[in-house]
């Protein structure tokens, strides 16, 4: 590879429309309305053009892999043919011996058999996002009618286990707070699915949660706490859900190097491709503000080392290099490398400030380095 930043993942908005209404969507339900104006969906003119442009990428890089995460809106109104014809036109056009990997990230409620089906036959694993029992996941996850979607998710679940695919499939998850931890714990471990993400809502300094005082307060770090406790416990007895932050906390703590636009060092080589081809860095910076991610770059005019010089691109890729006073001088800085930076904006001063989940994001992983210790120490790996 080159030492030059690079781009190894792409998430494309092949649909840039929601069969259903989530109050806390960061594409559709804050500030940025730009989704008017894209197509509903990606067409196979711009897949062309953004192959080829991979392609010229991979090259000019010297990349080994690279990653298309198919997402929207939900990916899942656009038609399976896109799927089969993008991967086969993507195995076909990128035949530079570069291994090629694809996800999906759905809200599982249009998930069927035959779905199932071309995710098996594609190699294309499925991420649904799912808030936890009916009565939480109702609470912010509902149809445009304001109908809670739970219960059809749950049938989605059903089906990608019917169809064996629960050891591949993950589940996202925003916390609750109000939630009580070990229940939705165990409501997780009860899908089936062997795999969990739980994620800070994404919120800034110019919207802070409305019933937390996050600088008096830990909630979210009290609640994860307590999800931790429980998950290293359970993991003497039984095989163990992933949960990623957990997974990837131990790992940072242990010297790995992990890759996460939430935690960590390492660079985050992934750009957002919209439906009318629109180059643009990670699409939670919406939150930010109405266009807030349009740089005027575009694959049909621009490659892609174009877009990693945009502005915000290259505060993305560096966000956890390029981080503000407070979090340089942190004890846990190699583990958190300042959060999500979605959560660090603020009008006045941009992303220079700490998240706004600091207090939070300092408790848990220290927390978590605390315990990896006591282990090591009770097994005589570390001197007491
Ligand atoms: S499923 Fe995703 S894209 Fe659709 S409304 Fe909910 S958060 Fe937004
Ligand atoms: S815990 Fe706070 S100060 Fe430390 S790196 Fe994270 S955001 Fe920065």
């Amino acid at each position: 590879m080159t030492g030059d930043p690079y781009c190894s993942a792409l998430v494309m908005k092949i649909a840039s429309r929601c069969n259903i209404n989530c109050s806390y969507c960061y594409m559709y339900s804050f500030e940025d309305q730009t989704y008017l104006q894209q197509p509903k969906f990606m067409s196979q003119d711009t897949v062309d053009i953004l192959l080829l442009k991979v392609k010229e990428h991979c090259l000019r890089h010297s990349l080994q892999r690279f990653f298309f995460i198919f997402h929207g809106g939900e990916p899942l109104l656009a038609k399976k043919e896109f799927f089969s014809e993008f991967v086969e036109k993507a195995r076909r056009t990128i035949d530079t011996g570069v291994k090629l990997f694809f996800s999906v990230q759905t809200n599982g409620i249009l998930l069927t058999d035959e779905w199932c089906q071309l995710f098996i036959k594609y190699n294309i694993r499925v991420g649904v996002s799912l808030d936890g029992p009916q009565a939480v996941h109702d609470k912010h996850r509902v149809d445009h009618s304001g109908k809670g979607t739970f219960l059809k998710v749950l049938e989605g679940i059903n089906t990608l286990k019917a169809n064996g695919l629960e050891q591949t499939a993950k589940m996202l998850c925003v916390i609750n707070v109000d939630t009580d931890p070990i229940e939705m714990y165990e409501f997780f471990k009860s899908t089936g699915i062997r795999s969990i993400d739980f994620l800070f809502p994404d919120l800034n300094y110019e919207c802070l949660p409305q019933h937390i005082n996050l600088a008096t307060e830990t909630r979210y770090a009290d609640w994860l706490i307590k999800i931790f406790d429980r998950w290293i416990l359970d993991s003497k007895s039984t095989s163990p859900i992933q949960i990623r932050r957990f997974v990837n906390a131990i790992s940072l703590i242990m010297g790995k190097s992990t890759i996460s636009d939430e935690m960590g060092s390492e660079n985050n080589s992934v750009l957002v491709i919209e439906t009318d081809g629109g180059i643009e860095s990670i699409d939670s910076l919406k939150i930010c503000g109405d266009g807030f991610t349009k740089e005027n770059l575009n694959i049909s005019t621009n490659s892609i080392d174009d877009a990693l010089s945009s502005n915000l691109a290259r505060l993305y890729y560096k966000s956890h290099n390029s981080l503000c006073d407070k979090c340089n001088a942190c004890q846990v800085k190699e583990v958190c490398g300042g959060g999500h930076i979605v959560h660090r904006y603020k009008k006045s001063n941009s992303f220079d400030n700490p998240s706004i989940y600091c207090n939070d994001l300092g408790k848990i992983y220290t927390h978590i380095r605390n315990s990896v210790y006591e282990i090591l120490k009770k097994y005589e790996l570390v001197e007491a």
